[in-house]
């Protein structure tokens, strides 16, 4: 990671709300609150994991940090630049350095295009090469995510899924970005070639100096990569942590119940933890539960819970929750000191 504390990507108040509509005249009968005011920074050399469950709103945050959904609400600074409300055309040469890495390796490459077409694309796109620097910098991309350069003119369809998601990351790479989205970067690929694609994105990391936003559904897979985590409920942040904070000091109940799940194969590395089961499914972020969205399935849920929504508060250093009953909690003087630890409204006070 980067020693520099300046933020690559600052992200402030971001909102998508999708508008539901009725009728011919297509009133605007409700809005579906995909994402609702997240606020955080990425830093040059760092890695953020994004982690939720699936509908939680984190492939529409990495879309509206590239831009490829329009926000309706906050902002969006790209090395300093407010590039919420750019037009197409001033965004263009931003968008060399912002790249995404699709989910699916399948769908996300042309098969009619052979491997050379497809990752030389964003020299064409950008007007950057002639045609004989386009290959032989085509090549050299294949050779960086370890395939064979020879591969330049063959077919997706001649490729295993591993392979193919490196191929994405070539794609990915031509233009030589400084930040890259990875949404699902390896949860369509077998269990046994996803380490090989997460080292990959490490090596290239080091390599490349890149900065990674990383979303992905599962714990596990963020663990390794990220140097930070932000865990995502029903459109918001609920906690923000190093990876160490958040992994060995959960304080977010939907945190805690996430990492339960995660399989440990040694049972005492779990710390006598039990696997949390929650009821229910994710309710609908068309009619989001009130205050803390998280209290229809939460199980130290109280009456404040209902009606007060938790901000997101630092409880430590570096380790933002919005709960008002937080697991693990430091004790008042342990805490961050740029942020007290907010009195749960009605809670007890000794
Ligand atoms: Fe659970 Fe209440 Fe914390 Fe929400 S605020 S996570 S309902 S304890």
């Amino acid at each position: 990671m980067s020693e520099t504390p300046e933020p690559l990507l600052s992200v402030e108040g971001l909102e998508k709300h999708f508008p539901i509509t009725k009728g011919l005249i297509k009133r605007q009968v409700g809005a579906v609150k995909a994402v609702d005011g997240l606020t955080f920074d990425v830093r040059k050399g760092e890695t953020l994991g994004l982690v939720g469950e699936s509908g939680c709103g984190k492939t529409t945050t990495g879309r509206l940090i590239t831009r490829l959904l329009e926000p309706t609400g906050g902002t969006v600074r790209f090395e300093g630049h407010d590039i919420t409300h750019m037009s197409q055309g001033a965004l263009r040469p931003l968008r060399r350095d912002m790249q995404m890495i699709f989910q699916d390796p399948y769908s996300s490459l042309n098969p009619r295009h052979t491997v050379g077409a497809i990752v030389g694309a964003p020299f064409r796109i950008q007007g950057v090469k002639t045609e004989q620097g386009t290959k032989k910098a085509v090549q050299e991309i294949l050779e960086l995510v370890g395939l064979n350069p020879e591969h330049y003119n063959r077919y997706p369809h001649e490729f295993s899924g591993g392979q193919r998601q490196r191929i994405g990351i070539a794609r990915t790479l031509a233009l030589k970005p400084k930040l890259i989205i990875a949404d699902e970067p390896v949860s369509a690929l077998d269990v046994s070639i996803q380490a090989q694609v997460v080292n990959l994105l490490e090596d290239l990391q080091n390599e490349l100096d890149l900065t990674y936003v990383v979303i992905a559904h599962d714990l596990s897979v963020v663990r390794h990569i990220s140097d930070r985590v932000a865990v995502m409920y029903l459109g918001k942040i609920v906690e923000i942590a190093d990876r160490k904070g958040l992994y060995e000091r959960p304080m977010h109940p939907y945190t805690t119940a996430l990492l339960s799940a995660v399989p440990i194969p040694d049972v005492k590395a779990r710390g006598g933890r039990d696997r949390i089961r929650l009821q229910g499914d994710v309710p609908s972020p068309l009619n989001p539960p009130p205050a803390c969205r998280f209290h229809t399935r939460c199980w130290k849920a109280q009456e404040v819970c209902k009606t007060v929504e938790p901000p997101l508060v630092a409880l430590a250093p570096g380790h933002q929750v919005a709960c008002h009953f937080p697991e693990n909690a430091p004790a008042p003087a342990d805490a961050a000191p740029e942020a007290a630890v907010p009195a749960a409204p009605g809670a007890a006070t000794e």
